[in-house]
C-alpha cells in the first residue's frame, strides 16, 4: 500500500535536515534526533499507511509518499499539524489528532496486538526494550512447570482459534503424559475468508508468539516446537525466521535458555493453504508429510500427537497472550471479559462498514459497539441487517442480536460461534441465502473428502443453495436442506463439517423470509 516509500522517503528527508537519529537499542539510543521506525500492522487497514508519532500519538492516515516533504517541514521540523491528514470520524465529522483519540482505537483494549504497530518486528532488541522476554525469564528464574499451568488455568484463557478449550486444561494433560519427547505446535493456518488475526500477530510482532511457545513448551515439558504458517503469509515466515535466528543467536531460544537447562528448538513448516490443516489431526498429519486429513479422536494430540508423542496445539493469538498473563498474572487477565471467557478477543471487522481493520476488544463487548463505536457504522447510508461471525464455521446475526456480548457461550447459544473472529457485517442490500452459499461454496471446496456426511452432504447443501438462488427452488428444498444442514452438523468426523451448515442453519432461523421470497418469487 505504499508504506515502505513512506518509511523510506520520511527516513531520507529527516537525514538530509540532519535531524535524524542513531537508534540503537543495544549501545546507545541518540535522543538528540528523530528516529523513523518500521513497525507490523497498527489494525487500521483502510487508512493506511499510517504514520505515528511519538511520544504525542500523533497520528496521520492515508499517507503517501508525495506527503512526506511537507510532513518534514511542517510537522517534524516546525511542530504544525497537517490537518488534511487527519483521521475524520465519519459520524461527527470532526478532525481526530491522536490514536487514543480516534474512535476506531478508542474502546479498544490491546493485550496481543499492544506492540504489533509499535515496535520494529525484525528488531528482537525492540521487542525486549518493549518488555520481550522477561516472562520466560521470570519463569525459568523461579517458576516451576505446575505454577506456569495453574496461573494459565486461573487465567482463564481459552483457545482463540475457534475451540475455545482452556488452555491450561490442554496442557495439564499433556504434562502428566510419559516419555521423553513432546512438541508443541503453533497453528497458524489461518484460512477462514476474511481473517487475519494470526497474520498479522506473526508479521507485527513474532517474538512474542515464539515466547508464547516457550512457555507452553516449559509447562509441559516439551522441548521442541512447530510454527505452522501457510506459504500465503511469506512475510509472516520471513519474520518469524528471522525471529528464531535472533533469538537463537542472543541465547533466548535453542540451548541452554538463559543459561538454564531448559532447551527449545523451534521448526517452521510452511502450510499449503487447505483450510482443513487448521484441524489439529489434519494439521499433525501434515507435519509428518502425509495429507492433511483429519482423524478419529481419542486418542487426543494431548496423549498422542506428533510422531505418535504428546502435542499441545495452540493458535498464534492464544500463544500471543501468554507473556502478558506470565507478567501480569491472571488475576489481571481475567479483570478483561466476562465470567467465562476471560481477556481480549481480536477480530477482523471487515464488510460494509465505515472503518475496517483488526480491533482487539474485551470478551463481552456488544456488536454494535464494535460495528458502530469502533467501526463507525456501515458505510454509504446503509442499514445494518447481519453480521457474518466465525467465519464458514461461524453464524449470521441479525439486528436483534446487536446487544448480545460477545463470548463464546453467549454465540453458542445463538447457532454462532467466534470461530478465529471473522466478522463481516451486511447491510440491507446483502442477500443473505447469497451469503450461506457463498460460505457454503468455500467449505464445500475444502472438505477433505474423507468421510461422507461432509463430502456429499456440503456438495448437496451447495446444489440446493444454488438451485433456491437461481429461482428453481421450492419450499420442499428448504425442509429437505434444514433437514441435511442437521444431518451434516451431526454425521461429519471434524470441525469442519461439524460447523459447515451454520451460516446456512442460522440464515435459515433469522433471515428465512428471504429464502421463502427466493422460492415463492422464482427469482
Ligand atoms: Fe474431511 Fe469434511 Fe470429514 Fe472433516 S468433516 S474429515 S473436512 S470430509
Amino acid at each position: 500500500n505504499g508504506s515502505l516509500k513512506v518509511y523510506e522517503s520520511l527516513k531520507k528527508l529527516i537525514a538530509e535536515k540532519g535531524l535524524l537519529a542513531e537508534i540503537d537499542l543495544v549501545k546507545e539510543v541518540s535522543h538528540e534526533g528523530i528516529g523513523v521506525n518500521i513497525s507490523g500492522c497498527h489494525g487500521f487497514c483502510q487508512m493506511g499507511p499510517l504514520v505515528r508519532f511519538e511520544p504525542s500519538g500523533l497520528l496521520y492516515v492515508k499517507v503517501k509518499e508525495t506527503d512526506c516533504e511537507e510532513i518534514v517541514e511542517s510537522t517534524v521540523a516546525a511542530n504544525t499539524i497537517i490537518e488534511r491528514l487527519l483521521y475524520s470520524d465519519p459520524n461527527t465529522g470532526e478532525k481526530v489528532k491522536t490514536q487514543d483519540e480516534n474512535p476506531f482505537y478508542k474502546r479498544q483494549v490491546r493485550v496481543t496486538l499492544k506492540d504489533c504497530g509499535r515496535i520494529n518486528p525484525d528488531d528482537i532488541n525492540d521487542y525486549i526494550a518493549h518488555g520481550g522476554y522477561q516472562a520466560i525469564a521470570k519463569i525459568l528464574t523461579g517458576m516451576t512447570n505446575e505454577e506456569v499451568i495453574k496461573e494459565v488455568l486461573d487465567s482463564g484463557l481459552r483457545g482463540r482459534g475457534g475451540g475455545g478449550f482452556p488452555t491450561g486444561r490442554k496442557w495439564s494433560f499433556a504434562a502428566v503424559q510419559p516419555g521423553p519427547k513432546k512438541y508443541i505446535i503453533c497453528n497458524g493456518d489461518e484460512g477462514d475468508p476474511g481473517a487475519f488475526m494470526d497474520r498479522s500477530v506473526m508479521e507485527g510482532n513474532p517474538h512474542s508468539v515464539l515466547e508464547g511457545m516457550m512457555i507452553a513448551g516449559f509447562a509441559i515439558g516439551a522441548d521442541e516446537g512447530y510454527i505452522y504458517a501457510r506459504a500465503e503469509y511469506p512475510l509472516a515466515i520471513k519474520r518469524i525466521r528471522k525471529a528464531i535466528v535472533d533469538a537463537e543467536a542472543l541465547g533466548v531460544l535453542g540451548k541452554n535458555i538463559l543459561g538454564t537447562d531448559f532447551n527449545f528448538k523451534i521448526n517452521v513448516k510452511e502450510g499449503a493453504g487447505a483450510f482443513v490443516c487448521g484441524e489439529e489431526t489434519a494439521l499433525i498429519a501434515s507435519i509428518e508429510g502425509e495429507r492433511g486429513m483429519p482423524r478419529p479422536r481419542p486418542p487426543f494430540p494431548a496423549v498422542k500427537g506428533l510422531w505418535a508423542c504428546p502435542t499441545v496445539i495452540n493458535n498464534v493469538e492464544t500463544l500471543a497472550n501468554l507473556p502478558a498473563i506470565i507478567l501480569n498474572g491472571a488475576t489481571w487477565f481475567k479483570g478483561f471479559g466476562t465470567a467465562t471467557s476471560a481477556g481480549t478477543k481480536t477480530f477482523a471487522l471487515a464488510g460494509q462498514v465505515e472503518n475496517t481493520g483488526l480491533v482487539e476488544v474485551p470478551m463481552g463487548m456488544t456488536l454494535r459497539e464494535i460495528v458502530f463505536d469502533i467501526g463507525g457504522g456501515l458505510r454509504e447510508g446503509k442499514k445494518y441487517k447481519s453480521v457474518q461471525i466465525g467465519g464458514p464455521s461461524g453464524g449470521c446475526l441479525t439486528e436483534e442480536k446487536l446487544d448480545l456480548p460477545l463470548d463464546y457461550d453467549e454465540l453458542l447459544k445463538v447457532g454462532a460461534m467466534i470461530g478465529s473472529g471473522g466478522l463481516v457485517v451486511m447491510g440491507d442490500d446483502t442477500c443473505m441465502v447469497e451469503t450461506a452459499k457463498f460460505f457454503m461454496g468455500f467449505v464445500q471446496n475444502e472438505s477433505c473428502g474423507k468421510c461422507v456426511p461432509c463430502r456429499e452432504g456440503t456438495k448437496q447443501m451447495l446444489a440446493m443453495l444454488t438451485k433456491i438462488t437461481e429461482g428453481k427452488g421450492t419450499e420442499q428444498d428448504l425442509v429437505l436442506l434444514e433437514e441435511l444442514a442437521q444431518n451434516v452438523k451431526d454425521g461429519s468426523l471434524c470441525g469442519l463439517g461439524k460447523t459447515a451448515p451454520n451460516p446456512v442453519l442460522t440464515t435459515l432461523r433469522y433471515f428465512r423470509d428471504e429464502y421463502v421470497a427466493h422460492v415463492r418469487d422464482k427469482k
